[in-house]
């Protein structure tokens, strides 16, 4: 069957894809030339309020509002939006064969699509507790979230539930968000997490501490250093309990699970150079296969700072690397070079009244400024971290936003800080008087 032929195809409907087609537009793509396919039904939307604002209990976000590209400050992308610039929107469309080398992409229907240019923006998908083989982990009410339909599951769950008693698997930031809409929305929450605090990858003993005190105050119950193996269910097959390793027993009507994703990779396995997990290119998003992009979570990138491939699954790279990807195609279709990725990285989190950045690298030694009292009405602090007497790494709760740029910028300068001890006593004024 012949396909449908695109000069340039975008592989996923995500934050990735949202901001490449806006960075196509801008730099001129002609109608026609361009299209999303998506295995989602909508147009791209920035992923993060799924886990905010979208599960708020009144005033709750709902699509067209968060369509991207207004997470980052910019126009709202609606569907309409799209037509007008003459670029497909092929949504519901799950690709299931991906054939590099002939530049083709099968659908599930048997739909076939041919490009010049692939960018590969399939994102991440959830790491499911069923993987494991743990007992009764297919029970209903055992909710994920991904997508705006998990979302939208997760609702109706809540919904049916007022009162109820939710248990989140997982410390890491997807569980620390949900935790705290399952709180808002009043269920009893529990959260569970095998490590000794939350957020281990980024989060220092000092800072889990706050937040774990700030949930506590909040009435969430935090049990950590277990996991759990398994769930029992009532004859309709809806879970009513989580069964922990050290052998306590949680009653539940809903499980929030949040235990990490995985790129999705899979249909390019053995066609294109892998690296860390993800999709290895270059500084230019460039994979080992001429025409072949990989941008967002899939994309294990130099990271230039850092001198080091890394794979990053934060929606700003998300962004970032979209828009070069797309510089660097039509670069190179004009004869011009640009210059290479130069990220910084940056995540964020928000979660009730509170709201952190981080920029940099959490290496070597930490040092915990400002009030970290959970108590506190208006708790804020943050913490450095300090490798070969420079600072690498920056964190900051509750800051302004020219407080937030100034840690920023301690990150990409990496000023030196041979003292710890001032370190900690500047605190905060170490970056903003930089
Ligand atoms: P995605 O946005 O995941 O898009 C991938 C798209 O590809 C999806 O539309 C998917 O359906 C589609 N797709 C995949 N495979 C196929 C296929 N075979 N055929 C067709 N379509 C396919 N990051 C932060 O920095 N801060 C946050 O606060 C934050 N909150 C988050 C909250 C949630 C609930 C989630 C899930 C993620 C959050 N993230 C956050 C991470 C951030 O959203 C991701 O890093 C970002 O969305 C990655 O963008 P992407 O375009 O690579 O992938």
């Amino acid at each position: 069957m012949a396909g449908i032929h695109y000069k340039y195809l975008i592989l996923g409907g995500g934050v990735a894809a949202g901001y490449a087609a806006r960075e196509f537009a801008k730099l001129g793509v002609g109608a026609g030339k361009l299209a999303i396919i998506s295995k989602e039904g909508v147009a791209p939307y920035e992923r993060p309020a799924l886990s905010k604002a979208y599960l708020f209990p009144q005033g709750a976000a709902r699509l067209p509002g968060f369509h991207v590209c207004v997470g980052s400050g910019g126009e709202r992308l609606l569907p309409e939006w799209y037509s007008e610039k003459g670029i497909d929107l092929i949504l519901s469309t799950e690709i299931v064969k991906a054939e590099l080398s002939e530049k083709t992409l099968t659908s599930a229907a048997g739909a076939t699509f041919t490009f010049d240019n692939l960018v590969i923006a399939t994102g991440s998908s959830v790491i499911r507790l069923t993987d494991f083989g743990v007992e009764g982990a297919d029970a209903n009410n055992i909710l994920y979230l991904r997508e705006i339909d998990d979302a939208d599951k997760l609702v109706e769950v809540i919904q049916s539930k007022k009162n109820g008693k939710a248990v989140i698997v997982g410390g890491g930031y997807i569980g620390l968000e949900l935790g705290a809409a399952l709180k808002l929305n009043d269920l009893d929450v529990t959260m569970v997490y095998p490590e000794p605090w939350c957020m281990p990858r980024l989060f220092t003993a000092g800072i889990a501490a706050f937040y774990e005190g700030y949930y506590a105050k909040k009435g969430i119950n935090i049990i950590k250093g277990t996991v759990a193996v398994g769930f029992n269910s009532d004859a309709n097959g809806d879970v009513t309990a989580v069964k922990l390793k050290d052998g306590r027993v949680l009653d539940a009507d809903i499980v929030v699970v949040g235990v990490g994703g995985r790129p999705l990779t899979t249909l390019f396995k053995g066609q294109v150079d892998e690296e860390k997990g993800g999709i290895k290119t270059d500084g230019f998003f460039k994979t080992s296969v001429p025409g072949v992009y990989a941008v967002g979570d899939v994309a294990t990138f130099p990271l230039k700072l850092y001198n080091e491939l890394r794979r990053v699954e934060h929606v700003d790279h998300s962004r970032k690397s979209a828009e070069h990807a797309v510089k660097a195609i039509k670069a190179a279709e004009e004869g011009i070079t640009i210059e290479e990725y130069d990220y910084l990285p940056y995540f964020y989190s928000r979660a009730f009244d509170l709201s952190w950045q981080f920029y940099g690298d959490n290496v070597g030694d930490t040092v915990l400024f400002g009030d970290s009292d959970p108590s506190s009405a208006k708790p804020k602090f943050g913490s450095y971290w300090i490798k070969d007497g420079k600072v690498f790494g920056a964190f900051l709760e509750g800051g302004a936003p020219e407080e937030n740029k100034a840690i920023a910028k301690v990150a990409r300068l990496q000023p030196p800080a041979a003292d710890v001890d001032q370190l900690k006593n500047e605190g905060l004024s170490f970056a903003t008087k930089l």
